[in-house]
């Protein structure tokens, strides 16, 4: 044993966390199953397959502009389940883990914005489990939801292949910049909200139109599209190439990422999907996408390459930049 411990960084979706996890989780793990390392897990069921996940939620504020801990706990489960195809979401469990003294009225809202999340989904919570801690021993609250849904097909985040176009569903960085902003009193809560949301409506239009041209999904969280990109490239030993001028932004996303001098493509998203496209059916799961609510602004933002593997570069129309996950966590409780 040695005298290393926990680190926030950790904690933040890139490296250190997949270096954890494969140091101690998977540890004497064979099961190739769990060594995926995916957004879930899926389990042949008869000619279908059964999709699982689960995901902690611990964001800091609970209540922030344009959703809260509920919201982000059912959307985040239901979108790594969407992720690998299981649109349609069975159910969800929830575990709810509070400090001594939380607001009895606040538990209610954020169990209110489950149960609407849940109607957006067209899912349900099913049963769970409540523990309480002393007060100092947990700050306010930590929720824990599992799901599972079936699918025909498993898209898995390792798919890509060159030559597939990168389709993101909408306007980067909004999560995580919103939180940051509300955590900072910064004012600009009024423009600017979270994206969280449920996405297998949105999912299931685009695998309707793409079928298996959609060769690779996966949800921007923490660590943002470089984490993701730099995953999915290192899984399929590919290189990816963006377009800078083609990034979805929104205003106010633009504007506090300035004022707080974050890169947007490093921040969580929690209403977005990352898709690796066959080019041959583009334009069709772009057509798709525009279609839905939660997809007007999808778009094209660059192609899959045979370079080195498991790089992200950015051309920024002055030229070439390889793009780094982060290695330590400038913004822990994001999520
Ligand atoms: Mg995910």
């Amino acid at each position: 044993m040695t005298d290393d411990r926990v680190e926030l960084a950790h904690g933040a979706g890139g490296r250190a966390m997949r270096a954890l996890i494969e140091s101690v989780f998977l540890a004497g793990v064979t099961d190739p199953e769990a060594r995926a390392m995916g957004d879930g897990a899926a389990i042949p069921l008869g000619d279908k397959w059964l999709v699982l996940t689960t995901d902690a939620h611990v964001v800091a504020p609970i209540f922030f502009p344009g959703g809260d801990i509920g919201r982000l706990s059912v959307s985040g489960v239901v979108n790594d389940l969407a992720m690998m195809g299981a649109c349609d979401v069975l159910a969800l469990t929830s575990s709810v883990i509070v400090e001594e003294g939380f607001p009895l009225e606040a538990l209610a809202r954020v169990q209110r914005s489950m149960q609407l999340a849940c109607e957006e989904a067209h899912t349900r919570i099913v049963t769970g489990d409540t523990k309480v801690m002393r007060r100092g021993e947990l700050d306010g609250l930590v929720l824990s939801t599992s799901g599972v849904g079936l699918t025909d097909r498993v898209v898995r985040d390792s798919g890509l292949e060159p030559g597939d176009a990168i389709v993101v569903t909408g306007t980067l960085g909004d999560h995580g910049l919103a939180v940051l902003s509300a955590r900072n009193a910064l004012g600009l809560e009024g423009d600017l909200r979270s994206d969280v949301a449920p996405l297998n409506g949105l999912v299931r239009g685009a695998l309707a139109a793409g079928g298996a041209a959609i060769h690779a999904m996966k949800d921007p969280t923490r660590g943002g599209v470089t984490s993701a990109l730099t995953e999915m490239a290192e899984k399929a030993g590919v290189s990816i190439l963006l377009d800078e001028s083609a990034l979805p932004m929104s205003a106010p996303g633009r504007a506090a990422a300035e004022l707080l001098g974050i890169d947007p493509l490093a921040v969580a998203n929690e209403g977005k999907a990352l898709l690796g496209v066959h080019p041959s059916a583009l334009a069709s799961v772009l057509a798709a996408l525009h279609a839905h609510p939660l997809g007007r602004l999808a778009a094209c933002i660059g192609r899959v390459t045979e370079g080195e593997k498991g790089s992200v570069l950015l051309d920024t129309g002055f030229g070439t930049r390889r793009l780094f996950e982060r290695d330590g966590d400038p913004l822990p409780r994001i999520c």
